[in-house]
């Protein structure tokens, strides 16, 4: 097929087509029960290839530039199905040491109960994982940009260092989207991803997915099928509508954050920035050299006199939520909330200050968004 742009694929790839009544959008297929007489495929929800499922993933395939896809009922649905279709009893896994809790919950309870051993890295550069690998490691695990000091991992320096080894690799790749990032393209094996934020978009929908070769989705749905992480057609069917806008929202949102990343650099009550796409960034270059826009995720600390929790009080347009990646701008103090399990000293080591706050930037215009932080900071200065 020729190459379709951006948001051709997000409205018109993985439509299901009504050919009964020429509708214009997908019908929804709520059957659980389908034909099994003198038919190729046995359609099951569970089996992961119900209309809706099958075409949807066509989409999310098309988008990641990838031959397959396979969407689940969670985003940690997603990443544990995969861990686990690549690992077995006495095989390794190398992860990233900054990534989404979840992940790393899954790792440190689930993992040892199948006898698959971890290491998490100590930092984020080739050299960290590169010594982390051992003659059982099956899989190098990343996520990049990452939450919540969006530090940016070298995804095509990774792919190589899996292929020379001889060791699959996957990436998470929420924070991005396939608007902003494609790792595919820089030769990772498996991209992943939370549908729940993206995806979705709209703070109403929790999915995740997978794209990869044909040949590695099969091994991921031999066992999806049996640890039963589908999703219900009718959240399928919302995501395909909402996947639609995808293009759309996620490069305004990007937009946003760019200059919301900008405005807070020079602020007098902000002591620092985190985001990929200020030159200030550690990262800067790297960053540009894999990202096709710098993403929407973005990380600030308040000046020390400041009460970041107070602040946060005080916004009126901007939610204080605990997700991210909606339509909807968010903020969150990650020393409450994600890394609250923590030790004040374990998070000093990965530099998350209680003055942090990291800021799901929305599409309303900045002018506001703007106005509103500036206001709640007034209010405890
Ligand atoms: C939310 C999130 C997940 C987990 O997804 P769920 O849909 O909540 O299961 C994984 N990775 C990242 C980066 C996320 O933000």
């Amino acid at each position: 097929m020729k190459k379709l742009g951006l948001n051709t694929i997000c409205t018109h790839v993985g439509e299901v087509k009504d050919e009964q009544f020429k509708g214009a959008v997908s019908p929804m297929y709520l059957s659980s029960s389908y034909e099994f007489l003198d038919v190729d495929v046995k359609r099951y929800p569970r089996y992961f290839n119900t209309p809706n499922q099958e075409f949807l993933s066509k989409k999310i395939a098309a988008l990641e530039h990838a031959e397959d896809a396979i969407i689940f009922g969670s985003g940690m649905a997603a990443i544990s199905t995969m861990f686990l279709a690549f690992l077995q009893k006495g095989d390794h896994l190398v992860v990233q040491n900054t990534l989404y809790g979840g992940t790393v919950n899954f790792i440190k309870e689930e993992l040892p109960k199948y006898g698959i051993e971890f290491t998490f890295t100590n930092g984020y550069k080739v050299e960290d994982f590169e010594n982390a690998i051992q003659s059982n490691t099956k899989l190098i695990h990343i996520e990049t940009p990452s939450n919540p000091l969006m530090t940016i991992t070298d995804i095509k320096a990774i792919a190589e260092l899996g292929k020379s080894r001889n060791v699959h690799t996957s990436i998470d790749n929420t924070f991005a989207s396939p608007v902003n990032q494609n790792p595919l393209d820089f030769g990772i094996d498996m991209v992943m991803h939370s549908a729940t934020k993206y995806f979705g978009g709209h703070s109403d929908i929790c999915a995740g997915a997978v794209a990869s070769t044909s040949e590695h989705i099969e091994r991921i749905w031999n066992v999806g099928k049996n640890l039963g992480g589908s999703l219900s057609d009718m959240t399928v069917w919302m995501l395909e509508r909402s996947m639609k806008t995808l293009g759309l929202r996620v490069k305004a949102q990007t937009k946003n954050a760019m200059k919301l990343a900008k405005w807070l650099n020079k602020h007098p009550k902000v002591s620092k920035v985190y985001y990929p796409g200020l030159k200030s960034h550690p990262e800067y270059k790297l960053a540009k050299s894999q990202m096709k826009g710098f993403g929407a995720m973005l990380s600030f600390e308040l000046t020390d006199d400041l009460d970041s929790y107070n602040f946060q009080k005080h916004l009126k347009l901007i939610k204080s939520s605990m997700s991210l990646a909606g339509i909807e701008s968010t903020v969150i103090s990650p020393h409450l909330t994600s890394h609250a399990l923590l030790t004040q000293e374990e998070r000093d080591n990965v530099g998350i200050s209680d003055q942090l706050i990291r800021f799901s930037v929305g599409i309303e215009s900045t002018k506001d968004i703007k106005e509103d932080i500036e206001q709640a900071i007034q209010k405890v200065i």
